[in-house]
């Protein structure tokens, strides 16, 4: 054996010791660890995948290899600890503000398990018993610091069925539990659709069970972060998984399919064990279960590149920030749950905007809803920490306001609902859903003090004349403190000395103090307490009785206002189902209200939902529109299986033109008025997007393989109702490559699919596909150059889209502008001409074709965006297929011959014979003629 000092502890491991499971060290002593230490041990064999965080008085501590990890990740003093055994490194976080510490450890990837005192230090004579109460993962943390507000935290389990047939034909089930809240849902999937549904949910841990294929669901390849937690593998098996379901829903077989049972019985399963596995958890009141194919599905790619929730520049803005106006955290979440998962049902879709039509129509009654909803707390999670006992009285009272608005709020609803003519359907079930709980209500606002502290053993938390018992005893408690309030008036004059204070200290209680001066005067039964510098203090015996009785008194009182408080928290726990139904329905006004705010400060309509048209008049981009100063306007007429092959250049607003169409549907099929002046929108099933890869600013991953795969995708799953948005596609390779993938992506898709595509590209010959194309057409984005009086060469963008074909492919220009050697650019200009002629032929079809549709409605603002410099796209505009000669309207003239005047000289030095003294005077030359 080693000796005991610090060292020896990683002396000789060849392997990592890991700070999750029992430390080697005491499991080589286990029979003579001190009892507490053996505690540790027990605990940390318990829960192996865990850290465990034992508490020691005020702190948590954690030992050996934990201790090291505790040190460097929180931050704290490394110590040790020494007894009898041997020498033991120990890391501590103050209890107190634990949260803070846990945080760190979570988010360093580790499960945190506190192993918490579970008897009171006084009540044993001997070691104070401990036990894990609570494991916190990332997917099962409750403590509400810890949690977001905006975004529900999921933990999930997927499983599949236990037929041993082909994978691929496999159905399984993603289940998952909102362990702070309650919420429990469940759905099939097919194998494949596994990833698609788990990037939508995105939980934030994951049970994955033991026959899934676990190739396509590493977390490396999932599109968030997760942590994947192997857990009781038992717990996925049928009869195990029904039982432990058996204890929330009756006859769970009857409505669940066994790959379901199997998912909700593990998450479920999992979400006890991190509770401290004290059996079912209550507030999980009903498990719900849903479809995948009732839902607009956005993929994950999709979703990311669309910025529905994140952002792909560090500050940039999302649609969900654009156009929440929610109240409540209840709120938020539904909205960010509604633009997830968009609804597919015409009908379902109409009722949502007759509920946002009818709001709308009342803006003042909005604005007071809007006031109203801002009370509310969150209410799902404090009912979830009610059930689960740990709320406070302060979480008690936060209930009680929230309730306390709802009567408020169901009034402006009737109101809403005498003024409309529409058919507000909702708004009357959620007027009608809408329980403002009085028996709840009357029993928080009797029981609970109303400004009650953190704590709930120490008293001040339950009201005045609820409980005579507890009356009784805080006015016992008051007498004796006023006795003791008016005791020194008495003893002043009693003794004579004016000086004489009584006072109190946590230590010693109650004393009356005498300053030395005036000892003498000091009446015979005071006996002394303790000496100061220039006094002394001292007791007398019915000071003393008197402070034991009001001692006693204040012990029982607060232990008898955490009993009542203890039930009258389980009489509201009692109710969580109501109070469950009342968050549900204030999330989904909340929602509501949301939309009927944009539509009302955005001027957003209301589309009409259309059978198979898609078209959008005037419409904007929800978020440039927002974070710009102006914005124009473009619309599109799209049946299905129509294909636009959208050109221009660079920044001229192809990429923000076909996200605001894939915008616009999302926000259509999720019930919220559109920013447009009309908007046409049929009921898609999937959106789907690709970025090319070299536009992939984000995902320093993306490459062309990558993209390529993604393709595979969409030409797998696409159907003739969906939306297909690919920007910049085949950039990532060689040109030639790129473009006959691209091209032969547009043909399959028209041929093959019919969905709706929009396609930008920069391969402006790629639009000569329309020629072949009946479906397929061209639209483009201009630039202008015109001269500004302070800025001789600035571009105009007009950001409108317009029919037909980009008229230029303007590389050349570019190349010849950069100085690529004139022979260079003349032969490709002869390349250009050659292959120019099928192009103009086959791109007029393309036009032609195009005329036969509406298109395109254009509010004539031009958005000037200027560019101080010659930029790429200034010379673009100016001049098309490479004339020399070219002059825009507008320019002014002078500047520009002598500008191109210069440029010819450039172009026409012939570097290689040139001597370096030569091309200096040169450039002095050609700069002196740009100056005159
Ligand atoms: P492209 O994809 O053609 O390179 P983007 O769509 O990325 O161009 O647009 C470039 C910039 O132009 C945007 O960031 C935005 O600021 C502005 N822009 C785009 N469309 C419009 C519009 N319709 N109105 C006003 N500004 C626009
Ligand atoms: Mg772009």
């Amino acid at each position: 054996m080693t000796t005991d000092t610090d060292t020896d502890v990683d002396a000789g491991t060849d392997l990592e010791p890991q700070p999750e499971g029992p430390p080697e060290k005491m499991l080589t002593r286990r029979t003579e660890l001190t009892p507490m230490l053996s505690q540790y041990l027990d605990c940390c064999e318990a829960h192996p995948d865990a850290l465990v965080l034992f508490q020691v008085g005020d702190f948590y501590e954690a030992f050996c290899e934990a201790a090291t990890t505790v040190a460097q990740v929180c931050e704290v003093t490394l110590t040790q600890r020494e007894d009898s055994t041997g020498t033991y490194r120990m890391a501590g976080v103050p209890i107190d503000n634990a949260t803070s510490y846990i945080e760190a450890l979570l988010s360093a990837d580790f499960r945190v398990a506190i192993a918490e005192q579970v008897e009171e230090a006084e009540a044993t004579s001997g070691l104070v018993d401990r036990a894990v109460t609570n494991i916190i993962t990332p997917g099962t943390v409750t403590n509400g610091d810890l949690l977001t507000d905006a975004a529900a935290t999921y933990l999930g389990a997927v499983s599949i069925t236990d037929s041993d047939g082909d994978a691929s034909e496999m159905t399984g089930a993603i289940a998952t539990v909102d362990v702070s809240t309650g919420a429990c849902r469940v759905t099939s999937v097919e194998h494949d659709q596994i990833y698609e549904e788990l990037s939508r949910l995105r939980p934030a841990e994951l049970l994955i069970g033991p026959e899934v294929d676990t190739k396509t669901i590493e977390s490396s390849s999932l599109p968030f972060e997760t942590m994947q937690t192997t857990h009781n593998s038992g717990a996925f098996e049928l009869a195990t998984a029904t039982q432990t379901l058996e204890a929330y829903v009756d006859e769970p077989t009857a409505f669940l399919s066994s790959a379901e049972r199997r998912a909700v019985g593990a998450v479920l399963d999992y979400a006890e064990y991190t509770q401290g596995d004290c059996g079912p958890l209550e507030y999980v009141s009903r498990i719900r279960r849903y479809k995948t194919d009732t839902a607009l599905r956005v993929d994950a790619t999709a979703i990311q590149s669309l910025e529905l929730f994140d952002s792909r520049q560090p500050y940039g803005e999302t649609l969900i920030e654009t156009i929440d106006e929610t109240s409540s955290a209840l709120g938020r979440r539904t909205l960010e749950s509604w633009l997830r998962r968009p609804l597919a049902d015409h009908e379902a879709i109409k009722t949502r905007y007759d509920a946002v039509a009818a709001l709308a129509e009342n803006p003042l009654v909005v604005e007071t809803l809007t006031e109203k909803l801002s009370h509310i707390y969150d209410l799902e999670r404090l009912t979830a920490r009610t059930a689960r006992e740990q709320a406070d009285a302060r979480d008690m009272r936060s209930l009680l306001q929230s309730l306390d608005s709802i009567p408020e709020i169901k009034s402006a609803l009737i109101e809403v609902l005498t003024e409309t003519e529409l058919p507000a359907e909702i708004l009357e079930q959620l007027q009608a859903e809408l329980d403002s709980l009085d028996d709840i209500r009357t029993l928080i606002d009797t029981a609970v003090c109303s400004d009650p502290p953190q704590t709930v053993t120490d008293g001040d938390v339950i009201a005045k004349g609820f409980n005579d018992d507890l009356d009784d005893i805080r006015e016992r408690e008051e007498a004796g403190r006023e006795w003791v309030s008016e005791l020194e008036t008495r003893e002043r004059e009693r003794t004579g000395i004016d000086s004489l204070e009584v006072g109190y200290t946590e230590v010693h209680g109650y004393y009356i103090e005498v300053t030395n001066p005036n000892l003498d005067h000091v009446p015979d039964e005071y006996t002394r307490r303790q000496t100061l510098k220039n006094a002394e203090r001292f007791y007398t015996p019915a000071l003393k009785r008197r402070e034991d009785e009001i001692i006693a008194a204040s012990n029982r009182a607060d232990k008898l206002e955490y009993e009542l408080f203890c039930d009258i928290r389980a009489e509201v726990a009692a109710e969580t189902s109501r109070l469950q139904a009342v968050a549900d329905a204030i999330g989904r006004l909340d929602a509501l209200v949301s939309f009927a705010t944009i539509a009302i400060s955005h001027a957003y309509v209301r589309p009409e939902i259309t059978a198979d048209t898609l078209a959008i008049e005037a419409g904007r981009h929800p978020v440039v529109e927002q974070t710009q100063a102006e914005f124009v306007p473009n619309g599109i007429t799209f049946e299905k299986g129509h294909i636009a092959m959208i050109t221009g250049p660079n920044m001229s607003g192809k990429s923000t033109y076909m996200r605001q169409i894939a915008h616009i549907c999302i926000l259509a099929q999720a019930g919220s008025f559109v920013p447009a002046d009309a908007a046409q929108i049929p009921v898609l099933d999937r959106i789907f997007t690709r970025i090319g890869a070299s536009d992939d600013i984000s995902g320093g991953e993306s490459t062309f393989m990558r993209e390529m795969s993604e393709m595979t995708d969409i030409l797998h799953n696409a159907t003739e109702s969906s939306l297909i948005l690919l920007d910049e596609v085949g950039r990532g390779t060689s040109t030639t490559d790129g473009r006959a993938i691209a091209r032969a992506t547009v043909e399959f898709i028209h041929n093959e699919i019919g969905a709706r595509t929009l396609f930008t590209t920069h391969y402006h010959d790629l639009t000569t596909v329309t020629g072949s194309l009946p479906s397929a057409f061209n639209l483009h984005f201009k630039v202008h150059r015109k001269t500004h009086p302070d800025n001789d060469a600035s571009v105009t963008f007009l950001h409108r889209v317009t029919s037909g074909a980009a008229d230029s492919s303007y590389g050349v220009e570019v190349a010849k502008l950069a100085g690529v050697p004139t022979p260079v650019v003349e032969q490709a200009q002869r390349y250009i001409h050659t292959e120019g002629e099928d192009y103009t032929e086959i791109s007029e079809q393309g036009t032609h074709h195009h005329d036969e549709l509406t298109h395109a409605e254009m509010v004539s603002v031009d958005h000037d965006n200027q560019q101080n410099q010659a930029s790429d796209d200034d010379e673009i505009a100016r001049s098309p297929r490479g004339a020399d000669t070219n002059t825009d309207a507008g320019i002014n003239q002078s500047d520009v011959s002598a500008n191109i005047d210069v440029l010819k000289s450039l172009r026409d030095i012939d570097i290689a014979r040139m001597t370096p003294l030569e091309a200096l005077n040169m450039l002095e030359n050609l700069q002196r003629r740009l100056d005159e």
